[in-house]
C-alpha cells in the first residue's frame, strides 16, 4: 500500500513571511516615529557555531529593515566585562532588543550576564518576568524556539485542543516553555526527559511529538503512531559538518502526517521570532502596543501584525 508523503513544516518559507511582516512594521515605525528597531547581540569568544548563528541573526535583521549591532568580546573576558557590556546596551535608548549568544566560554557566568537584560529588551524571552508572564498566558516576549514551533503548527492549521502532545526535553529555554504553551492551547501535555523510562511508550501515544533533546536520531519510526505530527527542534553537528535533528527523518516521515526538517524547520523560525520580539519591543517603546502585556496572547495564530495601527 502506498503511503502518502507527509506535509513538510517548512520553517524557511514561513520565517520569510514573518520577516517580511516585521519589515512592514519597521517601515511604519520609521515613518511615523523615526524609530528603527535595533537588535544588539553580545558575542563572546570565537565559537564557530555561535558565529554562524549570529550571522543568521544579522541577515534576518537586514531582511526586516532593522538595525543590528554585534558587540564582540574576547573569550578571556570575565563575567564582569560581559555583564558591563550588556548593561551599556540596556541603558541605550536606541537599542530595543538584547541577546547574549549562548553558550558563553567556560568561566563566564551566563546568569549574571542575562540578569542585566531588562524585561522590556528581552528579545530571547528568558527574563524571569517574561517567563512568569508566559506561565500566566500573557507574555509579550515569548521564548523564540517554542513560539516558532507554535507558529509552524498554526500555519499548518494543526490545532492542539484536546491533542496528546509529547515533548521530549525539559530545558528552561525549549521543553518547559513549550509545555506551557501547549497547555495554554488545551492540549494534554507529557514532558519526557533523560530520566524518563520507556520513552517510546509515551511518544507512541502522541498526536504531536516535539523533540528537543539534542540527541541525533533519538526518535525513530517505530516510536510514533501513524498520522502523528512530528516537530524536530534538535540540532546535532556531525563530524563531517552535516547538521541533523533528533528525529530519524526517513523512518518517521514514512508514518507522520506532518514533519519538520532539520535544517529548514524550527531553526529559521527561532530567528524570525527573535526579530519579531525586537520589533514588538520597538513598538512598545513608542507606546504602540496593547496597554499591558496581559492583553497579548502568547502563541497567537493571528500574530501581532495589527498592533501598529
Ligand atoms: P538541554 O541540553 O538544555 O536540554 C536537553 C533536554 O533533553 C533535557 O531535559 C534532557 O533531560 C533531555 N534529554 C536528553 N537526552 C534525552 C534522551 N535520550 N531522551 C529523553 N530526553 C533527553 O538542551 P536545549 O537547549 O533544550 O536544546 C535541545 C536541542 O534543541 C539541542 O539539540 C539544541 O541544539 C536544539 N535547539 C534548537 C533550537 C532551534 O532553533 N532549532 C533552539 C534551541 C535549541
Amino acid at each position: 500500500m502506498a503511503v502518502a508523503a507527509p506535509t513538510l513544516l517548512d520553517g524557511r518559507s514561513l520565517s520569510r513571511s514573518v520577516l517580511d511582516d516585521c519589515r512592514s512594521r519597521s517601515e511604519l515605525l520609521a515613518e511615523r516615529f523615526g524609530v528603527i528597531p535595533h537588535l544588539a547581540v553580545v558575542l563572546v569568544g570565537d565559537d564557530s557555531a555561535s558565529a554562524v548563528y549570529v550571522r543568521a541573526k544579522e541577515r534576518a535583521c537586514e531582511r526586516a529593515g532593522m538595525q543590528s549591532t554585534v558587540v564582540r568580546l574576547p573569550a578571556t573576558s570575565g563575567t564582569a566585562a560581559v555583564s558591563d557590556a550588556v548593561g551599556s546596551l540596556s541603558a541605550d535608548a536606541g537599542v530595543h532588543g538584547i541577546i547574549v549568544q549562548l553558550p558563553l566560554p567556560t568561566g563566564i557566568d551566563p546568569a549574571a550576564a542575562l540578569a542585566r537584560i531588562p524585561a522590556d529588551k528581552d528579545a530571547d524571552g528568558f527574563h524571569r518576568y517574561n517567563v512568569g508572564s508566559l506561565f500566566l498566558g500573557q507574555s509579550a516576549y515569548p521564548p523564540c524556539t517554542p513560539e516558532g514551533v507554535m507558529r509552524l503548527l498554526d500555519h499548518a492549521r494543526i490545532g492542539l485542543e484536546g491533542a496528546n502532545v509529547v515533548i521530549v526535553g525539559a530545558s528552561n529555554i525549549v521543553g518547559k516553555p513549550m509545555a506551557v504553551m501547549a497547555l495554554s492551547r488545551e492540549a494534554t501535555v507529557t514532558v519526557c526527559h533523560a530520566k524518563t523510562q520507556n520513552l517510546a511508550a509515551h511518544t507512541r501515544e502522541a498526536d504531536v511529538v516535539i523533540c528537543a533533546a539534542g540527541s541525533a536520531g533519538l526518535i525513530t519510526g517505530d516510536m510514533v503512531k501513524h498520522g502523528a505530527v512530528v516537530v524536530d527542534v534538535g540540532i546535532n553537528r556531525l563530524s563531517d559538518g552535516r547538521v541533523i535533528g533528533d528525529v530519524d527523518f526517513e523512518s518517521v516521515a514514512a508514518k507522520a502526517s506532518h514533519i519538520s526538517p532539520v535544517p529548514g524547520g524550527v531553526g529559521p523560525m527561532t530567528v524570525a521570532m527573535l526579530i519579531h520580539n525586537t520589533v514588538r519591543a520597538a513598538e512598545r517603546s513608542v507606546g504602540l502596543s496593547s496597554p499591558h502585556p496581559g492583553a497579548e496572547k502568547t502563541g497567537s495564530s493571528t500574530g501581532s501584525s495589527t498592533e501598529v495601527s
